[in-house]
Parts: C-alpha cells; structure tokens; sequence
C-alpha cells in the first residue's frame, strides 16, 4: 500500500510539473507589435467613384478582398475554441453571434464566394454559414463541400475546385493550385484524410480533416494575388504562375526551423516574383482579435524566425515589402491606376 500510495504521489506530482510547463509554454506569447509599427498600411480613405481592390484581414487566413462590386472572402472563420475544448475533444458547432458579429463588423453583406483553404476546422467549420447568410458560393475541395452538406447550404451553392481551372467572379479569376499542408507532429490534423459523406456539427474539432491543401490565386485588372493558407509547398508547383501580392501563411514554420522557412519562401514567394508580402496565420487560434493580432504561442509562431526572414527578404530585393493588416481595417492594395 505504501508503494502504490508513493506511486501515486509522484504520478500527481509529475503531472503538476507537466501542467506547469504547458502553461508555461502556451503563455510564451510574442509581442507583434514592433513588426507592425514597421509595415502597418494604412486604412483605406472613403471608397469615391474609383475603382480599386482593397483587403481586411480578420485573423487566421481569413481575407476579405473587394473590387466595390464583387467580394471574395477566403475561410470566413470567426468562431474560435477554447484550448479546454481542444483538449478535451468536446463537440463543437459555429457560433452564430461570432459570424455575424464578425460580417457586420468587415461590412460584408453580400459575397460571391468563400474559398477554405483546406478543410481544418480553423479554415472550414464556419465556411458554408458565411456562405448562407451571404448568398456565397462555397468554394473548395471535396471535402469542404461535405462540410458544407453537412451544415445544410444548399447544393447550388457548393462548388468543387478543379485544380488548375480558372472560375470567374465579377472582374475577378480564381484559380485553386494544388498546394501541401506543412507537417504536424503525428496523429495531428489527420493530414491526407478526406471526407465522403456530410459533416454535422456538433463534433469535436479533429473530426475535420484537411481534405487537400490549396494555393489560391486571385488575379483582377487592377492586381493579382495568391493566398497560401498553410506553410507548406509542393516543389515547383507554382511556376509559370505569377502574382504581386502573396498573403503567406506563417503557422507552424517555429517547428520547421530556418532552412525549411527559407525553402518555403522561395518556392512560395519567389516562384510567383512577387513583391509583397502579407503575413497571415501568425495568431492565435482560441482567441478573435479585437485591435490588435491575438499572438499565438511562440512553439508555434516565432517572428524571431519568420518576420526575420520576412524583412530580410524584403531588404535584399529592391522594391519588396512586407504588408501589415491590423484585424479589421480595410486597406488599399491596389488602387486605380490613374488615382489614389
Ligand atoms: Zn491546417
């Protein structure tokens, strides 16, 4: 009895010590604000007769890019959960009042299409919502489509992506390239994994898989653009493509190190010869931003490493920036050719 209750003891103690170095781990937050002071845009003067492309960014990977006439979102995702329910697997459903907190606040009224960038929960779970309550279609690979069933959007506004082909929306073209998703610790995001039948909340978040990972080119008179979700690439892939803007997505490159961040960059931002760059998918996964970017956890996003190699980028190439959208505020990312 003595060794079983020993035994005990130092099983509770270890998990003390566990918990204390989680949360010491989860609470090692960066501070991003210096990097925004560096390369903050500025907000979008009143729209007047001009034509003009401008973005939000809204957190995560979600985007909202508008010519005036026609607006493209990509993910739509506003709900956020908590690291308890993440943990604890607990079912989860998009929450209502965060989408439409959310599409009041980005002045979205009316969409033509929302486009996940693959189908994790943090690109995919409020998707086909979005896509109902603003008369979007939804956009994106087979198993975003399943998600979009499940959540009961009606079948014409569901769209399967054909690699490769373009889709035309107002003066915008959407061309989906087939992109990878970066590597997870194992078990993680059931990468690979697809669904094939209607996914219906609530479930727990590990019950979406990726489904497939895209580049997503948008190209318009006035601009191109691609937008890399995840922080993986497939060698090659985007040659012969080209686009000025690149919102890249940073998660997970802290794990990757610094050869790999490198790699991604080139095959990412270099194949395309752009020459700006939007960091996205540097924050926080459980928390909405609000004024400012919710850091996530440095184990998982270090700007040490990734805004480093950003500006480094920027300051060995002439005429190269990097692009910083506070959450929300509407910025000009291309103006009319003749005007402001
Ligand atoms: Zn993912």
């Amino acid at each position: 009895m003595r060794v079983l209750r020993v035994l005990l003891g130092l099983a509770a103690a270890l998990g003390v010590v566990a918990a204390g170095a989680l949360t010491w781990v989860l609470r090692d937050l960066p501070d991003l604000e210096p990097w925004a002071a560096r390369w903050e845009l500025p907000e979008a003067p009143p729209r007047g007769w001009e034509p003009r492309i401008t973005a939000r960014f809204l957190g995560v990977a979600t985007l909202v890019i508008s010519d005036g006439e026609t607006t493209l979102l990509t993910d739509g995702w506003f709900t956020r959960v908590g690291l308890w329910d993440i943990l604890r697997r607990a079912p989860v459903s998009p929450d209502p009042d965060a989408i439409a907190t959310g599409l009041h606040r980005a002045e979205i009224r009316r969409a033509a299409v929302v486009m996940p960038v693959h189908s994790h929960y943090d690109h995919a779970q409020d998707a086909p919502d979005v896509a109902g309550r603003t008369g979007a279609v939804l956009l994106g690979s087979e198993t975003t489509a399943w998600i979009g069933r499940g959540a009961g959007l009606r079948e014409d506004q569901i769209r399967v992506a054909e690699p490769g082909v373009p889709q035309v929306f107002g003066d915008f073209t959407v061309t989906h390239l087939v992109s990878k998703h970066i590597a997870l610790p194992a078990g993680q995001g059931r990468l690979g994994e697809s669904l094939d039948a209607p996914l219906v909340p609530p479930v727990p978040i590990d019950a979406y898989p990726e489904g497939g990972a895209w580049s997503i080119l948008i190209e318009h008179p006035l601009g191109s653009m691609l937008v890399q979700g995840s922080a993986g690439f497939v060698p090659g892939a985007l040659d012969g493509y080209a686009a000025d803007t690149v919102f890249l997505g940073l998660g997970g490159l802290a794990r990757q190190g610094e050869a790999y961040s490198r790699q991604y960059l080139k095959e990412i931002v270099d194949a395309l010869g752009a020459r700006r760059v939007v960091p996205i998918h540097f924050d926080s996964l459980t928390e909405r931003p609000d004024g400012r970017h919710v850091p996530g956890p440095r184990l998982l996003f270090d700007p040490r490493l990734s805004f480093a190699l950003l500006e480094e980028w920027a300051e060995a190439r002439p005429g190269r920036s990097v692009a910083w959208l506070r959450p929300w505020r509407e910025v000009v990312l291309f103006p009319s050719p003749g005007g402001s």
